[in-house]
């Protein structure tokens, strides 16, 4: 009494692909014959490769369309709300410099701007820790925080040193 084998799907895949020279065809055949459970599942590969070659090439269907757009749409929009709470965080560093600055008055510049400079670290050491406490999102736009920051010290640093210069060199020239 012999153990029966079915076909594997390799095997049945070879037979579908009509594959020659691979030796071992006329076995196939011959188990295929005889074999009601091979010959259903020869059928369902036939289906499953008919379908799949209907599929127009490299186009996903309909819905998986519209659900990645609806995914698109659904990041867009977290992004959105983000960087309204990025524009009042920037907002508040800038205003507080401001005030820091206008406050102190000319004379004070320098220790005013090392203060200011002082409070916007502590600030975005604030946001910071929120943002890793409170939100992954907004985390993800510390560098965006960051950079704009850094460019508006840059920008107050450069008038500050603008206006500052004039009495300094009053004398020379
Ligand atoms: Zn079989």
């Amino acid at each position: 009494m012999t153990v029966v084998r079915h076909l594997t799907d390799e095997e049945i895949q070879l037979h579908l692909d009509d594959a020659p020279g691979a030796g071992r065809g006329s076995e196939i055949e011959a188990h295929l014959e005889g074999c009601p459970d091979c010959q259903a599942t020869l059928l369902s590969f036939e289906a499953l490769s008919e379908a799949l070659s209907s599929l127009p090439a490299g186009e996903p269907p309909a819905d998986f369309t519209a659900s990645v757009m609806a995914r698109i749409d659904e990041r867009e929009q977290a992004r959105e709300s983000d960087r309204r709470v990025a524009v009042t965080v920037l907002g508040a560093v800038a205003l507080a410099l401001t005030i820091a600055v206008a406050a102190a008055g000319q004379a004070a510049w320098a220790p005013a701007f090392s203060a200011a400079s002082s409070a916007g670290v502590a600030l975005l050491r604030t946001v910071r820790i929120g943002a890793d406490i409170l939100s992954p999102v907004l985390s993800a736009l510390r560098l965006e925080i960051l950079v704009v920051t850094a460019l508006l010290g840059i920008a107050l640093t450069l008038a500050l040193s603008r206006l500052a210069a004039p009495p300094r060199h009053g004398h020379a020239a």
